[in-house]
């Protein structure tokens, strides 16, 4: 939810009678509900994803440059290559270059120059190797990460922490600057810690991929690799006090509102003042620190290790963000480790897809405007209103009914339902990149001050009221999300196609996917996390104390039948980490399912290709979930996504469902049909 991970949701809608996309219309659509996807051999109430998903599963092989392949993974290729479109015509020099089409234009051009980046080598970074080099002592550190080639991460990666900017958790109408836990290249701290084989050998893949980017910038083997094993101690030191991924589920462990002297007693080996003032925050009260521990560690760490080595800890993570701007040596050693190693990929993705991604991801809101004019048409837009409506009107007719929840706690989840605010499709307002320099050529001076413009768009929101209007996804990503503290959805325009949904479906697989995907985004608002937050987003506790202990209880049932699925090898579902997204996932269906039947009441539905219309709503649900997965891929979610994987999100969810089990005929004793169900919204 509040942080999206590698995730999809979808969503969308149903009136039938508009085309989805106003021009250039994928031809010719593909069904939600597609039989050849199914496998009928298969017993619904043994294997219910197997049977929906079988078909798809051997016609559609990963990709070599995929680590997983699913029908969202499909669609959002298929955005892809139409943003590739926009930006070939936009790079054109005879384009017409009006501002927006000028900046992703030549920002893509840049970045496909990849003749030109070769030629440069490493070049570009040599500066910036110069000037750490230069520091001249510990107290230095501060002003280079407030000055550095990237901004001290928002997102995570990154030296030593991350720094930006966010709501309140105690107000909501306030943004505030806020400090978190960072510094490691990889994926989670669970990667130094863990003693596994495995965790062991990606640890030692790692220390050699590291040794290898060395010896691209210039060191000898030897020397390379002493570096490499210094940058293993230090992180490794860093990622002992962090905190867990279930831990930071829980946002009162992350609601630590410090003052500025406070901060640099809990971390004095830091220069706060200097940083502070050197990105421009000299006038600053308090902040965030979200994880105190990790910071007084920080701290220690500073004291504990020489200049030198961090020196090379901070040459390490230069080299390792501008790899992707460097010559195709850089890309092809990060690839070799994050792509190949960690996640199984077999090839590098084509260039074109790197480059794109990367358009979107700095100018997400440029290149969003000119997909939504080609891709998204006014009516898409009001089917999905439409549908979300039906399905919070469900909620509200659930919550009235709930029979574990007193009155009390009934009026202030209905006032947080009633106040979530749906937003579909892309922003009322357009982000403005007018101060962000775009220059033909210049692809890491592009993207330097693409991420410096976005680091100070968000530290120029603190001290200022909360904008509500904005998104955290661009317009052509295939997901969707809940924000808690803004207490709204988001579904953007890349999500609301088919096959997730199509108009000229009958309802029925329309709400078992898409309705199934917002069900699931308002479910999030009364999760484990999400019900925390109140109707204005403020981390405030409005349950009695006994209603939220029969919540617990019943969210207790969840993580149990999902801590007993095998991801793969000896390893199980995490369900204490996977719990909001699978309370949201049992929740979201159900919603979905009742938003149906109350939809189609007056009408006389029958069978379509001898399946009948309840049959046809789970089918369109196990078939959102359709997808294969790498090992290694397996492995790394297994860690780090609070999703569980899709065949246990297609299976955990229906085997909780009467209306399942009778669609189907299972009898008690199958799998599909557990004996004591969880049931919460
Ligand atoms: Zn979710």
């Amino acid at each position: 939810m509040l942080l999206r991970n590698v995730a999809l949701w979808p969503i969308l809608i149903l009136i039938s009678l508009l085309p989805l996309s106003a021009q250039n219309a994928p031809a010719p659509e593909q069904p939600v509900l597609d039989l050849s996807s199914m496998d009928k051999t298969v017993d619904p109430c043994v294997d219910f994803f197997a049977y929906s998903c079988g078909g798809w599963v051997k016609k559609n092989p990963i990709p070599p440059d995929q680590s997983s392949w699913s029908a969202y993974g499909k669609l959002q290729d298929e955005n892809l290559a139409q943003l590739r479109t926009i930006l070939e015509e936009a790079a054109k020099p005879s384009a017409q270059k009006d501002a927006v089409t000028q900046k992703i234009g030549d920002y893509y051009a840049s970045c496909m120059d990849e003749a030109a980046l070769d030629k440069l080598g490493f070049a570009p970074l040599v500066p910036e190797l110069k000037r750490i080099a230069a520091l001249p002592s510990k107290d230095a550190i501060a002003e280079y990460l407030a000055t550095s080639l990237y901004p001290t991460s928002l997102y995570g990666g990154g030296a030593l922490f991350t720094f930006r900017s966010d709501q309140d958790y105690n107000d909501s109408s306030q943004v505030i600057a806020e400090a978190d836990q960072g510094g490691l290249g990889l994926p989670d701290r669970d990667y130094y810690l863990k003693d596994d084989a495995k965790s062991k050998e990606l640890r030692t893949a790692y220390v050699a991929h590291v040794q290898k980017m060395f010896e691209l910038i210039g060191d000898k083997p030897e020397t390379a690799a002493a570096e490499a094993a210094t940058v293993m101690r230090i992180e490794t030191e860093l990622s002992q006090s962090q905190l867990t991924r279930v831990d930071r589920r829980d946002p009162q462990k992350l609601n630590h509102k410090t003052s500025v002297q406070d901060l640099e007693k809990l971390a004095p080996a830091f220069r706060w003042n200097v940083y502070f003032s050197k990105v421009g925050l000299s006038t600053i009260p308090s902040l965030n620190v979200m994880t105190p521990d990790y910071f007084r560690a920080m701290s220690a760490a500073i004291e504990k290790e020489s200049l030198s080595d961090w020196k090379t800890y901070l040459r390490w993570h230069a080299t390792h963000d501008a790899a992707p701007n460097l010559s195709s040596a850089f890309d092809q050693e990060t690839f070799n480790f994050y792509g190949k190693t960690l996640r199984g990929r077999q090839e590098l993705p084509p260039r074109w897809k790197r480059c794109t991604n990367d358009v979107d991801g700095d100018l997400g809101e440029a290149l969003g405007q000119a997909y939504v004019a080609r891709y998204f048409g006014p009516e898409a837009k009001l089917a999905a209103v439409k549908m979300v409506k039906e399905i919070e009107a469900e909620m509200q007719n659930e919550i009235q009914a709930l029979p574990w929840m007193g009155t009390a706690t009934k009026e202030q989840a209905l006032a947080k339902l009633h106040a979530i605010a749906n937003k579909v499709g892309y922003p009322d307002q357009w982000r403005d990149y007018d101060g962000l320099k775009i220059v033909h050529g210049d692809e890491i001076g592009n993207t330097e001050r693409a991420a410096w413009f976005e680091f100070h768009r968000w530290l120029a929101k603190i001290g200022k009221p909360v904008d509500r209007g904005e998104w955290t996804m661009t317009p052509p990503t295939v997901n969707a999300y809940y924000d808690p503290q803004k207490n709204d959805i988001n579904f953007p325009a890349g999500i609301l196609q088919p096959p997730l949904f199509s108009a000229q479906s009958d309802a029925a697989p329309n709400y078992g996917n898409t309705g199934g995907t917002m069900g699931h985004e308002l479910t999030h608002a009364f999760d484990d996390e999400g019900s925390q937050f109140d109707d204005k987003g403020n981390l405030r506790n409005w349950w009695t104390e006994a209603d939220r202990k029969a919540f617990e209880q019943r969210a207790q049932c969840v993580v149990d039948q999902y801590s007993g699925f095998t991801i793969i090898d000896d390893i199980k579902i995490n369900g204490k980490l996977t719990n909001g997204e699978d309370l949201a996932d049992l929740g979201g269906t159900l919603l979905a399912y009742l938003a149906w039947q109350e939809d189609t009441k007056n009408q006389k539905l029958d069978a379509i290709d001898d399946l009948t219309p309840e049959q046809r709503f789970f089918i369109g649900y196990g078939q959102s979930w359709c997808a294969s997965t790498r090992d290694e891929e397996k492995r790394l979610r297994a860690t780090v996504d609070p999703h569980s994987p899709d065949k246990f999100r297609a299976n955990g969810v229906v085997s909780n469902l009467p209306e399942f089990r009778e669609a189907f005929h299972c009898k008690a004793g199958q799998p599909m049909v557990r004996e004591s169900v969880c049931r919460v919204w």
